[in-house]
């Protein structure tokens, strides 16, 4: 820690007002580098806070949103397993919490803990690095809980079109049947079955589902077709461990533009961070902290 940050903190402790606090609560959390990246940030921004990972087990989920609220936290994360369960414990849903039904922020206001998803706006910032996402015709791989995030934000920001392909075909028409008559976007199912064929005519094709997490050689059997679109497809993992999946190295070879999940993971945090402290995050130094925290 560098010395004007640990004075800011003593100051905080000696002088007030105290730091402020924000914990991530899942179950299991150990392997989950969310703290080391915010860390990193609020020294970076010189921010005086804590943040804590805490298990929470599944029974105890409202008791810990009320620990939260008493112990004055300034906001946390939600991840697996409890990312739907906490809902009922918050006091409000943001309108991409309320659509994707599925909460991995929360931000305190006037006291009130109000439950966000900045998954998907995360993501949608990783490829608006590139391109607006608006008018875009996508393909998503997979139908869990990161697809449902991503689909419901790229519908928020006018894809024109979105094709969800995903091994249970109910799990896709679920989001169909969730968010289809909110947004304008047209949003279809299909069954993924490998080998599968990426018909040409993507400008957005996302990998969305868990294969390939921790596990660098394990892919999807994945067919491009030619893609002949004026400009240059975009393929997006959401897998951020390993950074270069099979998926993205094929991709590149197929001639689209790789977009790695380190980005959406350091955009979803960085845009709480925005949140719960009024000033703008420092992304590199979060990024940073994510590789150093993948090499251990
Ligand atoms: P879920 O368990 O909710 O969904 C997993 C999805 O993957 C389902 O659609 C599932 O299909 C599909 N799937 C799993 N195995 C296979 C397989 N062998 N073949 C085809 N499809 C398969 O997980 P999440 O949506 O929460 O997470 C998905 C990934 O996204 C994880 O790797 C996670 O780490 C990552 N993630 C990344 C984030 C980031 O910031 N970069 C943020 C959040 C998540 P089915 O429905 O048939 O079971």
């Amino acid at each position: 820690m560098n010395k004007e940050y640990s004075m800011v903190r003593k100051e905080a402790l000696m002088k007030g007002p105290l730091e402020a606090l924000f914990c991530c609560i899942g179950d299991p959390v150990v392997g989950n580098p969310t703290q080391l990246m915010m860390e990193a940030t609020f020294e970076a921004m010189n921010f005086p806070a804590r943040y804590l990972t805490c298990t929470v087990d599944s029974s105890q989920v409202k008791e810990a949103i009320e620990g939260m609220k008493a112990l004055q936290f300034s906001g946390g994360n939600v991840t697996a397993p409890h990312k739907v369960s906490v809902i009922p414990f918050l006091d409000d849903l943001s309108e991409s919490a309320r659509l994707s039904q599925a909460v991995n922020c929360i931000i305190v206001k006037e006291g009130r803990y109000i439950g966000d998803n900045t998954d998907g706006k995360g993501f949608l910032r990783a490829i608006e690095e590139i391109k607006s996402v608006e008018g875009m015709r996508v393909l998503v791989l997979g139908a869990g809980g990161a697809a449902r995030a991503i689909i419901t934000e790229l519908a928020l920001h006018k894809a024109s079109s979105i094709t969800i392909a995903n091994r249970t075909l109910s799990h896709a028409q679920q989001i169909i049947d969730q968010i289809g008559s909110s947004v304008s976007t047209t949003l279809t199912a299909q069954p993924f079955v490998e080998p599968f064929t990426i018909d040409s005519g993507y400008d957005l094709v996302v990998q969305a589902t868990s294969v390939g997490l921790f596990k660098p050689e394990e892919r999807l059997d994945l067919i491009w077709e030619k893609q002949n679109n004026k400009e240059k497809t975009i393929a997006a993992d959401v897998v951020f461990n390993p950074v270069e999946t099979r998926f993205l190295i094929e991709a590149e070879q197929e001639g689209t533009i790789p977009v790695d999940g380190l980005g959406m993971l350091v955009f979803q945090g960085a845009i709480a961070v925005d949140q719960w402290t009024g000033q703008v995050a420092d992304t590199v130094s979060m990024r940073e902290a994510l590789l150093e925290a993948f090499e251990l």
